[in-house]
């Protein structure tokens, strides 16, 4: 899908802020609803852009656990963020970096380095102005170069850690002209046990947000279903704003759905209204449709995918999720994507990966569940079921083929034992010395040289990728001629460091040391998954046909007979 917005910026138009705020709760979905909303304005023509704003003291999402908040998101310039970013980067289909995730621990520490450098000249150093300024420079700063930036807020507001940003807001507003700027507040509108829709919520929040001096453009009701018209009539009466400016995001099955309900409600169009943009939109005829032709083409047949991992939580490997619907999209075909808890495949895998198409063992950090995801990656290895490892699931790879096909008995990565007497994934001196901020970590977007006639370079078609990275350990290049004698090829390089590994002879199995998963969007799915689905539909097809014809031969046998 060519998804880069054709018209690029234009300056004429200047910088339109929307900024999207949550009411009620959190967990509305509001991310997704700005995304969309993104992701039309794109399919008009503009060229847009986002910032996620998390109110939280952490300075990144590096150091937070995937359990509680889910994935952390790796960006090309190795920015560590919330997944939210994901779907901006999957919903937008733009690279984003570091500097449009803006969280309370950045703006503070650069408010206090500031400080400490005497760059406030004796000042009394607040929060409004120098924290809401650190706040507004940022926005201003992703905003440069493009038509529209989205800005979400993320938290609910009322909370605490979300004032100065509501206060920035405020003086944007200040400072903005009026078709500049447009304000959505995103709100649940939940059901009385009689089925009335309830806007009391709402109007609370609103009220909420009228008290600080923010007063919504556009309020978006998040419902079961969409809103009637009398809660949209309600709401735009006790919330201050015309009936239509008020749209229903009713829950739909899939959040690829997402931008095509926001579209029927008209919230774009309103949006571009709003900010004096309809005139410079692509006519309707001419706009992108490539997202409404993906997410409704016809699907048919499933492949069932097991993703062996640690956490039974869909966020904390989100973007694998997303990248094997991408390639499911690319090949037409249901992804059934089942997680599978590692740790109760440490006695060996018990019937429990029968009848799956293909498996795929994630990234991760500590040893619970690795000798679980090493059973899995046998049976894959034993039983020619499509592999795919990632990062960790790359690394378990070697230590299960050093093992059990080496021989190397008590092989390990030195990461998850120590003692190990064979660390075939090791961590290199070069890597030791790396310490920016949050530790020693190989970050971001790096080039890996792939070879030819090996998998790797059928599936990418290329003599080199650049994917994204996390991880500090490395194959330890003391072992890589072993590994290779005994039929392990590592076919993707980047200097001294091994970055893809493969079978000749199975029928896909694929390690990576890179993330594949956070270049993946839904029009230009990721190689290696889409390798992997390749393969396991190709078996498929061959069991289908196998059984076809020993069915019929049987009966012509007999009827011979
Ligand atoms: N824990 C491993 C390392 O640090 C793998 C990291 C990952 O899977 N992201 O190298």
């Amino acid at each position: 899908m060519p998804t880069e917005p054709e018209t690029g910026y234009d300056e004429t138009l200047g910088n339109k802020f929307v900024f999207v705020t949550g009411g009620v709760m959190s967990g509305l979905g509001k991310g997704i609803t700005a995304a969309s909303t993104g992701r039309l304005l794109s399919n008009a023509g503009f060229d847009v852009t986002a910032v996620k704003v998390d109110p939280y003291l952490n300075v990144d999402a590096g150091t937070m656990n995937p359990f509680q908040h889910g994935e952390v998101y790796v960006l090309k310039d190795g920015g560590e963020v919330d997944l939210d970013l994901g779907n901006y980067e999957r919903f937008l289909d733009i690279d984003m970096t570091s500097k449009h995730n803006v969280t309370t621990g950045k703006v503070y520490q650069s408010v206090i380095e500031k400080e400490r450098s005497g760059d406030y000249l004796g000042k009394t150093v607040q929060v409004i102005p120098h924290v809401t300024d650190d706040i507004k420079r940022r926005i201003r700063e992703v905003a440069e170069g493009s038509d529209v930036c989205i800005i979400e807020v993320g938290g609910t507001v009322g909370d605490i850690e979300g004032m100065p940003y509501l206060e920035a807001l405020r003086q944007f507003a200040h400072e903005e002209d009026e078709e500049d700027i447009q304000f959505i507040h995103v709100t649940l509108v939940p059901y009385s046990k009689n089925g009335e829709q309830k806007t009391k919520p709402t109007q609370h929040s609103v009220k909420e947000l009228r008290s600080i001096g923010l007063q919504p453009d556009i309020l978006v009701g998040r419902a079961d279903d969409r809103l009637d018209p009398e809660t949209k009539e309600k709401i735009a009466l006790f919330c201050d704003v015309p009936t239509e400016a008020v749209f229903s995001n009713p829950d739909v099955p899939d959040i690829y759905q997402v931008p095509l309900m926001v579209e029927d409600e008209g919230l774009d169009e309103y949006v571009m209204e709003r900010l004096d943009l309809a005139d410079d939109a692509l006519p309707e005829a001419e706009r992108h449709n490539e997202w409404r032709e993906l997410v409704t083409q016809d699907q048919s047949g499933t492949v069932n995918v097991a993703l062996v991992g640690k956490y039974g939580l869909e966020d904390a490997y989100l973007s694998i999720y997303e990248s094997l619907k991408h390639a499911g999209l690319a090949h037409n075909v249901n992804v059934e994507t089942e997680w599978i808890h590692a740790e109760e495949l440490a006695d060996g895998t018990d019937g429990q990966l029968d009848g799956m198409d293909a498996v795929v063992v994630p990234g991760g950090f500590g040893s619970r569940g690795t000798e679980g995801k090493m059973e899995a990656i046998r049976y894959a290895r034993e039983n020619g079921v499509p592999y795919l490892g990632l990062c960790l699931g790359f690394q378990l790879a070697v230590v299960e083929y050093a093992r059990n096909v080496l021989g190397l008995e008590g092989a390990h990565s030195a990461e998850l034992d120590e003692e190990t007497p064979y660390p075939v994934i090791d961590i290199l001196p070069e890597q030791e010395g790396v310490d920016d901020m949050g530790g020693t970590m190989r970050l971001g977007a790096h080039v890996t040289e792939i070879e030819e006639d090996t998998l790797a370079h059928r599936i990418y078609d290329d003599d080199s990728c650049t994917e994204r990275h996390r991880h500090r350990y490395e194959v330890n290049p003391e072992y890589i001629d072993d590994l290779e004698a005994a039929g392990l090829r590592f076919s993707g390089e980047s200097g001294r460091r091994m970055e893809i590994l493969e079978l000749p002879e199975h029928p896909y199995f694929l390690g990576t040391q890179f993330h594949p998963e956070f270049r993946s969007r839904p029009g230009r799915a990721s190689p290696p998954f889409v390798g992997l689905l390749d393969a396991a539909l190709e078996l498929q097809g061959e069991s289908t046909e196998e059984k076809r014809t020993d069915g019929p031969a049987d009966e012509a046998e007999e009827v011979e007979v």
